[in-house]
């Protein structure tokens, strides 16, 4: 499946926010926004023009790299909010929320939600007992979300653990760190998100 193998930090410069993409090092004075607060490129210490159609991109794009998303996956993403009855723009995070890379990275079990991709990909990770390896699964309300037995002794996961400490589980999840498994509440409300968007914004990107 492709997707984005440049350099991390450059999109968190460009959107002028931390994205936390890189896991332990985003908690560090290491972090590529602290040290160079301003866009990446010759370009880059340049005032931008301000536009309303360049707030609604930059939402868009912000939203599209922090989910780790390419842009025809999270297109799809918005037709299938659009279809769904509610507020569009909430069921769109509440989609890209109950993906089962950023369960992983909500419960601890990656670093970030790159790695939970990772860990789901190699087949680390069971919903209800069975293995599943498709990073973009929704998971539902009610579901179990746990380490594959065979996965537990991994670094990858000991290591994660260790940094989730920075990390603060939603209330619409419940972490069992003993037994490396998490359980779906319910699916998250917009005040459970603590996503840096303003989701109309790409509402009427996409709208137009
Ligand atoms: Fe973004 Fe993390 Fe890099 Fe900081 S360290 S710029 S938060 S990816």
């Amino acid at each position: 499946m492709a997707r984005y193998t440049g350099a991390d930090c450059r999109l968190c410069r460009r959107e002028g926010t931390k994205l936390f993409l890189k896991g332990d090092r985003c908690y560090t004075d290491k972090c590529g926004v602290e040290r160079r607060p301003y866009p990446p490129g010759q370009a880059g210490k340049r005032r931008p023009r301000d536009s309303e159609y360049r707030g609604q991109l930059r939402e868009k794009q912000k939203t599209k790299r922090l989910y780790g998303l390419l842009e025809k996956q999270f297109r799809n993403c918005y037709e299938v909010a659009n279809r769904q009855q509610g507020i569009t723009g909430e069921n769109l995070l509440r989609l890209l929320e109950s993906r089962l890379d950023n369960v992983v990275y909500r419960l601890g079990f990656a670093k970030s939600r790159d790695e939970g991709r990772q860990v789901v990909r190699h087949g680390h990770i069971t919903v209800n007992g069975r293995r599943v390896n498709i990073p973009s699964y929704r998971v539902r309300a009610g579901d179990t979300v746990a380490v594959a037995d065979k996965a537990k002794d991994l670094l990858v996961i000991k290591t994660s653990l260790i940094s989730s400490e920075k990390i603060e589980v939603p209330g619409w999840l419940e972490v069992d760190i003993e037994k490396l498994s998490g359980k779906v509440l319910s699916l998250p409300e917009r005040n459970q998100i603590d996503a840096p968007v303003r989701e109309q914004l790409i509402i009427e990107l996409y709208s137009k």
